[in-house]
């Protein structure tokens, strides 16, 4: 067994879009960012890469490469799983933390969860995401970003 930990930060603006997940929210403000900004699948793809010693998204896509611009990162995700899945891994559970002042994403989490599920071959129960408010404490308090952790761990066989 493996595992490996993820964690991603993105400024928030207005005119931006929010994508969470590989889901698209309703809000005032979005993540400023040369991909489409999920900082919860960037927090997870680190976590799948960091259980095999593979280095960090940024390593394997580059925000410098104009291929990245506004990716939709389900595909980072899929091509992230890509490489784990060729060295004899497989996901046995993930968790992952979203830290957000607003919106409320309670209502939107199976969905995420759904998502991920499907784009890494697994089913919702081995793919946790959670929500927490920093009760307006720091960056994330104040909406200056929004943050996602990630642990993952991944089986052979
Ligand atoms: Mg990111």
């Amino acid at each position: 067994m493996r595992i490996g930990h993820g964690y991603d930060v993105h400024r928030l603006a207005a005119g931006e879009s929010l994508v969470l997940g590989g889901v698209a929210i309703d809000h005032a403000l979005g993540t400023v960012a040369h991909s489409d900004g999920d900082v919860l699948l960037h927090a997870i793809c680190d976590a799948l890469l960091g259980a095999l010693a593979l280095g960090d998204i940024g390593r394997h896509f580059p925000d410098s490469d104009p291929r990245y611009r506004g990716i939709d990162s389900r595909k980072l995700l899929a091509e992230v799983y890509r490489l784990v899945s060729d060295t004899g891994y497989r996901l046995g559970n993930l968790d992952a933390t979203i830290i957000a002042q607003r919106p409320r994403l309670a209502s939107h989490l199976p969905a995420m969860r759904e998502g991920i599920a499907a784009t890494l071959g697994a089913s919702m129960q081995q793919v946790s995401v959670k929500a927490t408010t920093t009760e307006g404490l720091g960056f994330a308090g104040r909406e200056e970003g929004i943050a996602a952790h990630a642990v993952c761990l991944l089986e052979t066989g």
